[in-house]
């Protein structure tokens, strides 16, 4: 018998019919002697729904009232659930966030848990019945409701799995687990079985969007196992966890991430003095917008070209930053473009193999794709190419790296 936590997102709780096919998964479950803790989404759309009739009436809508609107979805989808599996004679009982008390800093509409009260909780798993409770949303130490930020009850599951040192936490969704790339860019792409805490971030925060990465990063702090599952679909779905050290021969990249959110800017012919990597990028943190990868090489003539890249919808605003800051420091131009892709290998298992990078370079030149840029870190390599090759460079790694063959997983 084991506690688990699962959590069902807004698809899974789409309709009336969805529900009443939720609850009879959960009904499975608990005639097999688990203890289970729901968390439920709002309903498809209503979220949306909700924020677009704030925005008809207030824009920027007050954010304290704004949570006190959202916060209804999934009240919601707790009671038509608790409905559902009561009327299957599996008893059960909702609960909001402030009723659990889950516990939240002040920040409205992107509030953080601070802690989990878990008494209400167990009292009823005791009884026997089935806890379902409100994601995304909490309480303040005033009282006042707080939200989680989109997509936040994947945190709430992981948050209450860590609370209850649950066994599992599932995380139930409409895909049957996480991909070794995108399957509508790779026909081969394959469900991988498991991959670790770290892969996972790298691949979320890289553009594979099955998880909330907070709620990743969360489950990884606080090692909960937390397993993506398709909603009405039978399979394992993908296991997220710790590093295995029993499986020695994992495969060296587990996935391939792409992004096409991303431009690149260059200031060509900056003084190569101290300081102006900080005069560059200053302003543009400033102005709010987030940098991802930097480059700037040795100069020769007493000038260098400093490169870096903004989210897409971030260029413009960039660009008239870096005029202005590159004719302070008397740079000689501002170039960039907005027509670039980024493309990542991902795999714990580069720490322990030599020659990946060069076989990644190998494998985009055999397609002619040029690199304009690289960074690496530890379990991934990221280039930025041209965004009408991204395509062709996915395909063409992700069979050079055999991703489409069966893990070679030897359990020692
Ligand atoms: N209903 C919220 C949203 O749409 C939270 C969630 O579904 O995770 O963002
Ligand atoms: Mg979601």
């Amino acid at each position: 018998m084991a506690l688990i936590v699962q959590k069902y997102g807004g698809t899974s709780v789409g309709t009336v019919e969805r529900i009443e096919a939720v609850a009879e998964k959960v009904k499975g479950f608990r005639e097999r002697g688990d203890d289970v803790v729901v968390v439920v989404s709002a309903m498809s759309g209503e979220t949306n729904r909700l924020i677009g009739l704030a925005q008809e009436i207030q824009s920027p809508p007050t954010a304290r009232e704004m949570d006190v609107l959202v916060s209804t979805g999934e009240q919601v989808t707790i009671a038509l659930l608790c409905m559902a599996l009561n009327k299957r004679g599996c008893p059960a009982r909702s609960y909001t966030g402030s009723q659990v008390r889950i516990l939240t800093d002040d920040a409205h509409t992107k509030a953080r848990i601070r802690d989990i009260d878990d008494e209400n909780i167990r009292r009823d798993l005791k009884a026997g019945r089935v806890v379902v409770v409100a994601g995304f949303q909490g309480v303040d130490e005033e009282g006042n409701i707080t939200t989680l930020g989109r997509g936040g009850s994947d945190t709430t599951g992981v948050a209450l799995a860590a609370a209850l040192k649950a066994d599992e936490c599932q995380i139930y969704t409409d895909v049957d687990g996480v991909y070794t790339t995108d399957p509508r860019v790779v026909d081969s792409a394959r469900r991988m079985d498991r991959i670790t805490f770290e892969e996972m971030l790298e691949m979320a925060s890289l553009g594979s969007k099955v998880l909330q990465i907070r709620a990743v990063e969360f489950a990884g702090k606080y090692k909960v196992p937390l397993r993506v599952l398709h909603s009405f679909q039978d399979g394992p779905g993908t296991l997220i966890t710790i590093e295995d050290d029993s499986a020695v021969e994992r495969p060296v990249i587990s996935g391939i991430a792409f992004n096409r959110d991303e431009a690149k800017l260059t200031v060509l012919g900056v003084p190569d003095i101290p300081g102006v990597a900080s005069r560059i990028l200053g302003p543009v943190s400033e102005a709010n917008v987030e940098v991802d990868m930097i480059v700037q090489n040795i100069g020769d003539d007493q000038t260098t070209d400093f490169t870096f890249t903004v989210h897409r919808n971030d260029y413009e605003k960039a660009s008239e930053i870096l005029q202005r800051v590159s004719a302070e420091l008397g740079a000689k131009e501002v170039v960039g473009n907005n027509k670039i892709a980024k493309v990542s290998i991902v795999g714990v298992g580069m720490r322990s193999h030599a020659g990946v990078a060069s076989k990644m370079f190998t494998a985009l030149a055999d397609d002619s794709i040029n690199i304009q840029l690289i960074s690496t870190s530890e379990i991934k390599i990221s280039v930025i190419i041209a965004e009408k090759y991204l395509e062709l460079a996915v395909r063409g790694l992700h069979s050079a790296f055999e991703l489409d063959q069966a893990d070679v997983v030897s359990e020692a």
